[in-house]
C-alpha cells in the first residue's frame, strides 16, 4: 500500500471528501422544489398480489414511501419520472432463505466462508429484503449484526439457529447441549425488528430435540420455525410427524422439492401424505433450492398436481450461487418454465414471504409502505434451467431485473434508464437527484470516504 499511485489516490479522495462536504452543506440550505412526488414510474405493468393489482399503472414515491398507485399520474407532479413501459413493476422481492454471515474468516462454516456478502447478490435481482436462515444462533447473532447486518444496504432479517453457535459445522450443529429454546427466544425478543424466525437444520441424529427446542423458541418469541429436516430418519422422526404433530400452523418446511426426506409419494409422484395433510393444517412450504435441494423429478409432478411453493427462496451460499440455483430470478424463471405463472412467482417472492415472517409491511405497494420496488423485464428467448442432478428443463422466458428501488431511492439500474443520456443537458433539478437515486452526481458519500448509512443500523 506504499506505492505513489495509492498515496495520490488517497490525497485526491481526501480533497474530494472536503469538497463533497461543502457541497452537501450548500444543498442543505437550498430549497428543494415543491413536487408532490420525488419519483414516478410511469406505464409499467404493476403486479401487487397483496392489493390485487395486475395491470398497467403509475407508481409515485415520496419521502421513501409509496405515495400513489393509479392509472395515470401526471409527470408534472414528480421531480423525476421514468417511463417503464413494457416492464413489470413489483414490490421489492423478499428471499426468505439465504446465508450471508460472511467475513469472519472461518473455513467450512456458514458463519464464515460458506456465506456470501449480501449487496452483490440482492439488488441486481430485485431483492430488497432477505432472511438469513440460521447462520447465527443466540451466541453469535450480535457478532453477525455488527459485522454484516448493520453495514449492508440490503435489509437483512434473521432466523436464529436453534444451535447457540449457529451453522458452524457438525462439531457445533450436532451438539444437542447447545440447543436452548429459552436462550434463543430471549435473543429473538431482544432484537424483534431483525429476528423473524427460528431455524433448525442439518441435524443428523434420530432425536426430535432440535425441532422441539425450535418450537419452544418460536412459541415464546411468537415467530415461525423453518425446518431443514437434516438426515432422513423415517422410523424415529418421520416427515409425517414433523408436519402434522411437531410443527405449528405457520411454520415453514424448506427444501420442499429435494426428495431427500420422503416429500414425494412414491406411487403418484405427487406430494406425499405428509405434505398434503401438513398443508391442510397450515404448514407453509418454501423452495430453498440451494446447492442440493431441488429436483425436477419432484417439482414437475408436484407442480402439475397443484402443490406449488408458498414462497420461492434461493438458499444462496457459495455452493448454490454458481450452480443450478444461481439467484432469485433464476429460481423464479425456472418455476415458470415448469408451469407457474408470472403472477404466482411474484406473489411467492413478495406478499407470501412477508406474511410467512409476519412482516406484512413489506412485499406490497400499499400507499404508505416503504418504497421498495423491483422493475423487471420478462425476456423472451431460449433458456435452460438445471437442478441438483444436473438435469435441464428448457424455457422461453427469463426474468431480468432492470431497476431496484429501496426506501424510495434507486440502488440498481442495469441499463441506466434513470440516468441522463450522454450529450443531453442536465435538468435544472439535477442537484436534487439524491432525493430519488443513490447514483446522484454530487453527494457526500460518492467517493466512499464516508460509510454509507444503512437502514439496518436503527434496529
Ligand atoms: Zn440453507
Amino acid at each position: 500500500m506504499n506505492n505513489p499511485l495509492y498515496r495520490m489516490t488517497r490525497t485526491i479522495a481526501s480533497c474530494c471528501a472536503v469538497l463533497s462536504l461543502a457541497a452537501a452543506s450548500v444543498h442543505a440550505f437550498a430549497q428543494a422544489p415543491n413536487f408532490a412526488y420525488d419519483l414516478l414510474l410511469q406505464n409499467g405493468h404493476v403486479i401487487d398480489d397483496k392489493n390485487h393489482i395486475d395491470s398497467v399503472m403509475d407508481v409515485a414515491i415520496k419521502n421513501g414511501k409509496i405515495a400513489k398507485v393509479a392509472p395515470h399520474i401526471a409527470t408534472s407532479d414528480a421531480l423525476k419520472t421514468i417511463n417503464v413501459n413494457g416492464l413489470y413493476v413489483t414490490p421489492g422481492l423478499i428471499d426468505i432463505h439465504v446465508h450471508f454471515y460472511a467475513g469472519t474468516g472461518e473455513r467450512g462454516s456458514y458463519a464464515g466462508d460458506n456465506s456470501l456478502p449480501p449487496d452483490g447478490f440482492t439488488f441486481r435481482n430485485g431483492v430488497t429484503t432477505v432472511v438469513d436462515a440460521g447462520c447465527s444462533g443466540w451466541k453469535n447473532f450480535e457478532d453477525y449484526k455488527q459485522r454484516i447486518i448493520d453495514r449492508s444496504k440490503t435489509r437483512i432479517l434473521v432466523m436464529l439457529n436453534i444451535v447457540g453457535s449457529g451453522m458452524r459445522g457438525d462439531k457445533y450443529e450436532q451438539n444437542m447441549a447447545d440447543m436452548d429454546g429459552e436462550a434463543t427466544a430471549k435473543m429473538a425478543l431482544k432484537y424483534k425488528d431483525t429476528v423473524v424466525g427460528i431455524k433448525t437444520a442439518h441435524f443428523a441424529g434420530p432425536e426430535w430435540k432440535p425441532v422441539e427446542q425450535a418450537v419452544i423458541a418460536g412459541t415464546k418469541a411468537n415467530i415461525p420455525v423453518m425446518v431443514d429436516f437434516g438426515v432422513d430418519h423415517p422410523e424415529s422422526r418421520p416427515l409425517y410427524d414433523l408436519l402434522n404433530k411437531k410443527l405449528r400452523p405457520g411454520d415453514i418446511y424448506t427444501h420442499m422439492y429435494s426428495g431427500l426426506r420422503h416429500e414425494q409419494d412414491p406411487v403418484t409422484k405427487g406430494p406425499s401424505k405428509a405434505f398434503i395433510d401438513g398443508r391442510k393444517r397450515g404448514i407453509l412450504f418454501d423452495a430453498g433450492t440451494g446447492g442440493g435441494s431441488f429436483r425436477f423429478s419432484l417439482a414437475v409432478p408436484m407442480v402439475k398436481d397443484g402443490f406449488i411453493p408458498d414462497s420461492l427462496s434461493t438458499d444462496l451460499h457459495i455452493g448454490s450461487m454458481n450452480s443450478a440455483t444461481k439467484d432469485e430470478l433464476n429460481v423464479a424463471s425456472k418455476m415458470m418454465a415448469i408451469g407457474l405463472t408470472l403472477q404466482q412467482v411474484v406473489a411467492e417472492m413478495t406478499s407470501h414471504p412477508a406474511h410467512e415472517i409476519k412482516r406484512e409491511e413489506f412485499g406490497n405497494l400499499s400507499v404508505g409502505s416503504v418504497a421498495d420496488v423491483a422493475v423487471l423485464r420478462l425476456e423472451p428467448g431460449h433458456f435452460g434451467f438445471t437442478d441438483m442432478d444436473n438435469v435441464r428443463v428448457d424455457g422461453t422466458k427469463k426474468l431480468v431485473d432492470e431497476l431496484t428501488i429501496k426506501g424510495g431511492k434507486i440502488v440498481y439500474d442495469l441499463n441506466g434508464i434513470e440516468a441522463r443520456k450522454y450529450g443531453e443537458p442536465p435538468s435544472k433539478y439535477e442537484k436534487y437527484d439524491s432525493t430519488w437515486t443513490t447514483f446522484a452526481p454530487r453527494g457526500p458519500d460518492m467517493h466512499g470516504t464516508k460509510p454509507t448509512p444503512s437502514d439496518n443500523e436503527r434496529h
